[in-house]
């Protein structure tokens, strides 16, 4: 369905008061309403190539923060759904507020609370995000509940999630990545690597 493509795009265009929008995952963060706490433009690319979303799939996107990879799932595939899940009202506003910009308010479903609890109600999803909140308490139910082929990506930034993940990758398999950015910055009159915390990523199919 062409228009439901072409909208979001007209309107993102407009909103970004730009040439247009990029066809590729990981869009620039300042298309995007943020606190600070958004995957980043790299890191939110390596994420969708991982989450490989296909037409009318539907994402839960497990700590939804600011919207970003619901929105770049939703624009990736035609009639590609999302739910966020985020227990923050000031960012569950803003995960609306983004859908809105990106004209995508009836492909994004916005559940204002806190996984595992949040997620009995809903349909059955294709593919899971977890950017947020990973812990056992939310991996071994989410295990047991999702449909077999359902495809897995988690992001861990901490070493706590870290362990969590690569205990997880070590019994049920999938690739365990590591990405280890860097990007130059002023230092006195030269530029030197300013370094980001190294995002480990597991990717698996239930
Ligand atoms: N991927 C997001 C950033 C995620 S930051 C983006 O690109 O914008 C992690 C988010 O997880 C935070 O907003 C936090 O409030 C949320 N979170 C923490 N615990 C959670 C839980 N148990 N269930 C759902 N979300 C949770």
């Amino acid at each position: 369905d062409l228009t439901d493509i072409a909208t979001p795009v007209a309107m993102a265009i407009q909103a970004a008061g730009g040439p247009g929008l990029p066809r590729a995952s990981g869009l620039a963060d300042d298309r995007f309403a943020h606190d600070g706490q958004i995957t980043k433009r790299p890191v939110r690319a390596l994420t969708l190539s991982a989450l490989a979303p296909r037409p009318g799939e539907l994402l839960w996107d497990i700590g939804g923060g600011s919207g970003s990879i619901s929105v770049e799932w939703a624009l990736a595939a035609p009639g590609a759904r999302a739910i966020a899940i985020e227990p923050r009202a000031d960012r569950a506003a803003t995960i609306r507020a983004n859908a809105e910009s990106f004209g995508l308010s009836h492909r994004i479903e916005v559940i204002e609370g806190a996984a595992p609890e949040a997620l009995a109600a809903l349909p059955a999803p294709d593919c899971v995000f977890v950017g947020g909140g990973g812990s056992q308490a939310l991996l071994e139910p989410l295990w047991t509940t999702l449909r077999p082929g359902t495809r897995l990506v988690a992001n861990a930034v901490t070493l706590e999630t870290e362990a969590l993940l690569t205990q997880w990758h070590g019994q049920q398999g999938g690739s365990l990545i590591r990405v280890e950015l860097s990007e130059a910055a002023p230092l006195g009159r030269m530029r030197g690597w300013t370094r980001a915390r190294p995002v480990t990523q597991w990717s698996v199919i239930r």
